[in-house]
């Protein structure tokens, strides 16, 4: 089974990804997280996509739809978050799971307006350790510039900056929304209103899977 979470840079995706993979026992997957990653370690996937990470643009489509191809087990379920990013990502992923006799099951869209996304991002912080998710208004640190978790730094992601936070909501328009146009025109897409907090969206999302859950039951 293969799930996709779609949203604009801050709708909650990597929060929701990681609540939601937890309780249905589905593999995380997130591109942006394994860039991060990739980047801390100086490997050459890191290098190769560091420039584009930190100003705000897409790492091109051969380096990503590779890196998940190369993830992908087909005894595994998955939540994927951050992709597919682009219509060409979405063509060349199908054909790669084709492969692997899998296929996409459902894509749910955090659909948030865009100034809530701004104000969002802009208070958004994470631990530079453990990278656990922080947000200034809604849920900061108890100590701040502390990580709860792991006592680690607390800090802004560098393209959570008001102009790089700009240019990937550009990216996301451009983008990402002729994807859910594509996953809707294949029945795959469900809307989910992001603006609530947290638990509400956590619910709507859990709604949506439990769905897909109980139809595939009854196959
Ligand atoms: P995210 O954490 O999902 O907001 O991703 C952070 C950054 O990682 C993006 O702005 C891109 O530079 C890069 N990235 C993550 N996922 C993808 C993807 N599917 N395609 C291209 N670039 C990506």
């Amino acid at each position: 089974m293969i799930i996709i979470l779609l949203g604009a840079p801050g709708s909650g995706k990597g929060t929701q990804a990681k609540l939601v993979a937890e309780r249905y026992g589905l593999t995380h997957l997130s591109t942006g997280d394994i860039f991060r990653a990739e980047m801390a370690a100086k490997t050459s996937v890191g290098l190769k996509a560091e420039g584009y990470v930190k100003s705000g643009q897409l790492v091109p489509d051969s380096i990503v739809t590779e890196m998940v191809a190369g993830r992908m087990d087909p005894a595994k379920k998955y939540l994927l978050d951050g992709f597919p990013r682009n219509l060409e990502q979405a063509h060349c992923f199908a054909g790669d799971l084709g492969h692997l006799k899998m296929t996409v099951n459902l894509v749910v869209y955090l659909n948030l307006p865009e100034a809530e996304v701004v104000k969002r991002l802009s208070s958004r912080r994470s631990c530079g350790k453990c990278g656990e998710v922080y947000n200034l208004l809604s849920s900061p640190p108890k100590a701040s510039g502390v990580c709860d978790k792991c006592g680690g730094a607390v800090i802004q992601r560098e393209d959570d900056t008001e102009n790089t936070v700009r240019k990937r909501l550009l990216v996301f328009r451009d983008l990402t929304e002729p994807l859910v146009a594509y996953y809707k025109a294949e029945g795959l897409i469900k809307e989910v209103d992001a603006a609530g907090g947290i638990d509400g969206v956590t619910k709507s999302v859990c709604g949506v899977i439990d769905g897909l859950l109980a139809e595939t039951k009854k196959k």
